[in-house]
């Protein structure tokens, strides 16, 4: 269809002949807004209120090398089907704030604006959600990435919550930690080291390190994930009859992998077993019909995942009032 024709149907249609007969003196007399409204998106599970906080998105590009194990023409092809630009990927980040009835838990923490432009909108949004950094009891570390931990503290140094408990995967804190271990890393993986000490170092002593498996507080269970980094944790949450799985970075940008889960992309550090972990965790999920969350699915980041073909489908959480 030309863009002629389009433009003809559109002015013969109905909706079309509507809208011009509202009176002219009505339209765009306000100003547009030129901003998003806040990221903040509440929902209840049992008697524990979520409150899903927006930080941002990462706007990564990508080359024919960004998955291990699939072509640059297949990753094209499943970002078109999903209207994506090609050679970018979207990371949106969304963290997750746990009202138990007694206590604030925060599930990883944003990129605090120390990553891209683009994203560290997180507190901004926990305050259009009328919570303050102090108000923050517990804070659940999933995993070492800088856009998990980044948000503990400020470029200068300052914790940012300075009430919170920080409890951590213990095999995450000995890999992470670990000098020998930095000695032998390189690029990125170098900065990351780099960066967990930053975050880490000095606040060592007050850093709680849990072993995945355990329940970290009544609902509130830390499930061994790992594969995408060596102590990568998920959470299972369950209040009352009603269960959720924070899936953290197990899966990511569901169009490349909830439908393509044995895609190995170069940030899971150990890509076989990170597609061990995901295809369980998301057959669990499939299986169980449970409430989902991941860090890194698009906003507000729940739903449910049904099997599709030879992987999964993410259906996205509907917006409702509480
Ligand atoms: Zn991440």
């Amino acid at each position: 269809m030309t863009d002629l024709t389009r433009r003809t149907m559109i002015a013969a249609s109905v909706f079309a002949a509507s809208a011009l007969a509202l009176p002219r003196g009505s339209r765009a007399a306000a100003p547009q807004a030129k901003t998003q409204g806040p990221g903040v998106y509440r929902y209840k599970l049992g008697d524990f209120e979520l409150t899903a906080l927006y930080d941002g998105t990462w706007y990564l590009p990508i080359d024919d090398k960004f998955i291990r194990n699939a072509s640059g023409a297949r990753v094209d092809k499943a970002l078109a089907k999903a209207f994506l630009p090609l050679h970018v990927l979207p990371i949106t980040i969304t963290a997750l704030l746990v009202h138990t009835g007694t206590k604030l838990v925060l599930i990883d923490t944003g990129s605090a604006g120390q990553i891209v432009d683009s994203a560290g909108f997180m507190n901004a949004n926990m305050t259009a959600a009328g919570i303050a950094p102090a108000d923050i009891d517990v804070i659940l570390i999933s995993h070492f990435h800088p856009d998990h931990i980044d948000g503990i503290k400020t470029k200068d140094g300052d914790k940012v919550f300075p009430n919170a408990e920080i409890f951590v995967p213990e095999p995450e804190w000995t890999f992470w930690m670990d000098d020998g271990n930095q000695s032998r890393a390189t690029g990125s993986v170098l900065k990351y080291f780099r960066n967990a000490r930053r975050i880490f170092r000095d606040i060592a002593k007050e850093v709680h390190r849990f072993k995945p498996g355990v329940e970290l507080l009544p609902g509130i269970i830390s499930l061994p994930a790992y594969g995408h980094t060596p102590g990568h944790t998920a959470f299972a949450l369950q209040s009352r009859t009603e269960h959720l799985l924070v899936m953290s970075d197990t899966v990511r940008n569901p169009y490349l992998f909830v439908r393509h889960p044995d895609w190995q992309p170069i940030f899971d550090m150990d890509g076989p077993q990170a597609v061990k972990t995901r295809r369980h965790m998301l057959d669990r999920a499939a299986a169980d019909r449970m409430w989902v969350e991941a860090y890194h699915f698009p906003f507000p980041a729940c739903g449910h995942i049904v099997k599709a073909g030879t992987g999964y489908e993410l259906l996205p959480s509907m917006w409702q009032p509480l």
